[in-house]
């Protein structure tokens, strides 16, 4: 069974993270003043050097139009909101004023793979169709990267939950000395749902920042260091908010300053920024302050048997805690004055055995940087847990989240417009917001608002397509429940009905990679169409893992994939 993870160890030698693209040829000069009108219609034209560089290429006019207002309102400065229909071109039509402008830009998608495609398909690209050497950086989530300071101390002692991640641990292990980035995606196989990997990634709450002694060789830092020298910085809606707030306070920025934002699937922004905006706290999370901080104490003071004892209490009070919230199957609303008077013994205990815990970490004669980082995460955890209790603020909303093997309390911000505008939109030079859905009846009014932009330009762009002609909805009929045994095969056999009705050209998508009935669905259906067509089947977790796959391999469909590819279906297909 072929994985379902990253791309292979032999290819990582041919992922370089960052470079200098079109570095040694001629250059053509950059700038603002380049950004006019005839240039982009030259640029994207029927004899400009698109047409000649990228195969099947067609002059589109909406293409066009975009480009140019992107390049008005990089040069004037301003927002700009366009809905840009599927097949529009939207990625070009925002990347060649980006990368003509000189300037430092941040483009920022809602997916890995949309940032993938950027970096690896379309960034080369412009490369050879413009002529002009420029530096580029990807940039992931803190989440993804190794925390090496962390992995040091855990591969020591390891401790699994699930004995079965053991060979998880070996093929990491095996990864660690040869990556240059840290990044996971690089593991062959490694796959999404790893616990063991959350108590060893870079995310800023494990972080301990310069007083860590691997600061200087730690990825997360050279890869601010790449991104400081780059000018086009690709990241996710995800980092961008995450070192957005970050950057307000302590340690944990990862974006270079920049004037100059791209948001593509802007559809995507609110939800992102409701989040970040937001707190949470949720048993696991406590859950794992208290193991890493048995952890640490057993490894450094195995004898005092206080603050062991602490911790142990803390769990049960922690459970206790968030049991007294399983009052319903789904989400209510909590905070203010609705707490019960059980509740509010059992938020009091719990916040006593989490300063307890931080007053036993802060006496440690000498700290290192796993207890300066858990005294850090336990003060967090209780900022947050009083930011939602009290609830005071009437600009947001807390709110109880009841999962089978979780419970989180949040509190959200019912509206963001004015902190998506405050803190981003009005410290930018210029923002471009574009998406294939961003209207509502033809209209930008609504994200407008909801994001609190204020465009200089906005534009609805309709899709090239004919849709009535070029596109079919069909629901095939009696298919069984997908826990039915049935199941898979009834998908198989419709995937290759349609298969053939496409003569071989077909893209299937699946919902999820970290679902393990889906992953389990995926690599079914295309075992049994190989076995019954003999006929080669690529299943694919993201972008850049298709990409690879399709290099090796002569056969070019069918292929099946996961949901963060429809980004990219539509030049899949
Ligand atoms: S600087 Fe932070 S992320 Fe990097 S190795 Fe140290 S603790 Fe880990």
């Amino acid at each position: 069974m072929p994985n379902g993870g990253g791309p292979d160890i032999d290819d990582i030698d041919d992922i370089d993270i960052d470079f200098e693209v079109g570095a040694e040829t001629p250059s053509a000069p950059r700038g603002l003043s380049r950004l006019q009108p005839e240039e982009i219609e030259q640029l994207l034209g029927p004899d400009g050097p698109f047409a000649s560089e990228l195969p099947g290429f067609e002059h589109r006019l909406p293409q066009v139009e975009m480009a140019i207002a992107v390049a008005d309102a990089f040069r004037e400065g301003g927002e700009v909101l366009v809905e840009a229909g599927t097949g529009t071109g939207k990625t070009l039509a925002y990347l060649i004023p980006a990368v003509l402008s000189g300037q430092r830009v941040v483009i920022s998608t809602g997916t890995k793979n949309l940032q993938e495609q950027l970096y690896y398909k379309d960034l080369p690209l412009l490369r050879k169709a413009l002529g002009v050497p420029f530096k580029a950086c990807l940039m992931k989530g803190r989440a993804n990267y190794l925390c090496l300071s962390r992995y040091d101390q855990f591969a020591v002692q390891p401790s699994f939950r699930i004995f079965k991640e053991t060979e998880h641990f070996d093929m990491l292990a095996r990864w660690v000395p040869m990556t240059k980035t840290g990044d996971r995606a690089e593991i062959p196989g490694f796959p999404e749902n790893v616990e063991f990997w959350g108590r060893l990634s870079a995310k800023s709450e494990n972080c301990i920042g310069k007083e860590c002694r691997d600061f200087d060789k730690c990825y997360v830092t050279r890869l601010r260091q790449r991104a400081s020298e780059s000018e086009i910085i690709i990241v996710n809606h995800h980092l961008l908010f995450a070192d957005l707030i970050v950057r307000e306070g302590s340690y944990g920025e990862v974006l270079p300053d920049y004037d100059f934002l791209v948001l593509d699937e802007a559809h995507q922004v609110e939800d992102v920024a409701t989040q970040y905006f937001g707190a949470a706290v949720s048993s696991f999370r406590i859950e794992e302050l208290a193991r890493e901080a048995t952890g640490a104490w057993e490894a450094r003071s195995p004898r005092q048997r206080r603050p062991l004892e602490h911790i142990r209490v803390l769990r049960r009070v922690a459970q206790e805690f968030f049991e007294g919230y399983r009052l319903s199957k789904d989400r209510y609303r909590i905070g203010g004055d609705s707490e019960s008077p059980r509740q509010s013994q059992a938020y009091e205990a719990l916040r006593g055995y989490v300063e307890r815990l931080a007053a036993d970490l802060k006496g440690i004669s000498e700290p290192d940087e796993t207890t300066v980082g858990l005294t850090k995460r336990s003060a967090d955890i209780l900022f947050d847990l009083e930011r939602i209790l009290a609830s005071s603020d009437p600009e947001s909303v807390s709110w109880c989240e009841v999962r089978e093997r979780s419970v989180v309390l949040r509190s959200s911000p019912i509206n963001v417009s004015e902190l998506v505008s405050k803190s981003l939109l009005e410290r930018k030079r210029s923002v471009v917001m574009t998406s294939a859905t961003l209207s509502i009846e033809g209209s930008l009014d609504y994200t407008r608002e909801r994001l609190g932009s204020q465009p200089r330009e906005q534009k609805v762009l309709r899709s090239p397509f004919d849709f009535s002609r070029q596109t079919v909805l069909y629901i095939p009929k009696g298919m069984p429940a997908p826990r039915d045994p049935a199941f898979l095969s009834r998908v198989a056999e419709e995937v290759l009905v349609l298969t053939k009705a496409s003569r071989g050209r077909a893209f299937v998508l699946f919902t999820s990679f970290a679902n393990p009935t889906e992953l389990k669905a995926c690599y079914g259906v295309a075992s049994i169409i190989r076995s019954w067509c003999k006929v080669r089947c690529r299943v694919a977790s993201s972008w850049i893992d298709f990409e690879l796959r399709r290099a090796r391999s002569s056969s070019p469909l069918p292929a099946s994939g996961k949901e963060s590819m429809w980004s990219v279906s539509s030049y899949l297909v």
